[in-house]
């Protein structure tokens, strides 16, 4: 094939702010014990799997799929007891955290957000050119009320994120620190619930067509289904209209809407695996107390820890050298040596504290 002359030239630059910026990306290293991206260490039910392959079947796979997902936004609407109006459906929640941006922030707009906090809500928020006002976690992590209110107060956010439990750091917010930052503010408040089933506290039973608050939920965790790319949001049903307008036509396919509406008849086995991982929490916080590393307490599937006597990174490398991968949250700010662990299996979890009680020896 010849190439008309004159085509072939330097390529044209992408947004010069995206450079600014690194994606959120953590290492994939071919390790035998994966504890650093906080996805369930089990399978989903394999009862599950057979009803998706049979309704698979019965897929109009040339249609395109139900556009406003109504089986699956239906069916989530009884788990939660709210109409399928107030629920909105995305690939995965971080889609479900671009599709707020796109639709509540912009430029002119603000997103508050109290680092150290997940990634993400700072990262998408750049990415839909939404200003950013960070504001900080004390020293503990945990959030000062007070300062929030203030901080929303000053910058009048358009979109407050609050992380419940929070990644990385493991604790959720009170009802109350909620509930005054949603009386402070005039833009819509995110709770972010990647970890909610974790926690002994939800923001759900706050949710109400006149309250400016929305929580988002996903199935990667608790779920067991990080695989599948699916999230979603309770929330006013106005907020889920705006949503509905800057998400792409037909932007959940029709075997993920099976899956997810078929996933939720099998909340049982999800709770049991919610509970076995709440039980090697305990144990591993514990082991962990007995070590020399300082120990945050989690109400989510995983740890942040910082070693006492050695330097975050290469504890890091030292588990890795030992097949074992966890998060090296050590340079984000605000988290100056620490390391976070997802909670595995109990084996994993044994590989994990043994290979860490041989490095820090
Ligand atoms: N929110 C928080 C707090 C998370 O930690 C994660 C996953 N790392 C997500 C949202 C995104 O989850 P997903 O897109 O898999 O639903």
């Amino acid at each position: 094939m010849t190439r008309p002359a004159g085509v072939a030239r330097a390529l044209p630059p992408p947004r010069a702010d995206l450079g600014l910026r690194e994606g959120y990306h953590s290492a994939q290293v071919p390790v035998e014990v994966r504890l650093n991206t906080n996805e369930s260490p089990y399978p989903p039910p394999p009862e599950w799997l057979e009803a998706l392959l049979a309704e698979a079947r019965d897929i109009a796979f040339n249609r395109y799929p139900d556009r406003s997902a109504t089986d699956l936004r239906e069916a989530l609407g009884r788990l939660h007891g709210v109409p399928a109006q107030q629920v909105f459906v995305a690939n995965g929640s971080n889609e479900v955290l671009q599709c707020l941006c796109l639709a509540y922030g912009g430029p002119g707009r603000k997103a508050a957000m109290f680092e150290p906090t997940y990634a993400l809500h700072a990262h998408i928020a750049h990415l839909t050119g939404t200003e950013i006002a960070a504001g900080r976690r004390r020293p503990d992590f945990s959030l000062d009320a007070a300062a929030a209110v203030g901080l929303v107060e000053e910058q009048r956010p358009s979109i407050v994120f609050l992380c419940s439990p929070n990644n990385p750091t493991g604790l959720a917010e009170d009802a109350a620190t909620v509930s005054s930052v949603v009386a402070a503010t005039d833009g819509l408040v995110v709770v972010d619930e990647a970890y909610g089933q974790f926690a002994s506290w939800s923001a759900l039973a706050l949710v109400a067509e006149d309250v400016p608050l929305v929580v988002v939920r996903t199935y990667s965790k608790t779920w067991s289904m990080a695989g599948l790319r699916l999230g979603y949001l309770i929330g006013p049903s106005e907020v889920v209209t705006a949503l509905e307008r800057v998400a792409l036509p037909y932007h959940l396919d029709s075997l993920k809407q099976a899956a997810g509406r078929l996933a939720l008849q099998f909340s049982d086995q999800m709770e049991r695996r919610v509970a076995a991982v709440l039980g090697e929490r305990e144990r591993l916080v514990a082991a962990l107390s007995a070590m020399p590393v300082k120990v945050w307490p989690s109400q989510a599937n995983f740890v942040l820890w910082r070693p006492l006597e050695r330097v975050g990174q290469e504890v890091w490398q030292g588990l890795v050298a030992r097949s074992v991968l966890v998060r090296d949250t050590s340079s984000w700010p605000g988290l100056e040596g620490c390391l976070r662990t997802t909670v595995g299996t109990p084996d994993e979890n044994d590989r994990f504290l043994s290979a860490l009680a041989e490095v820090l020896a």
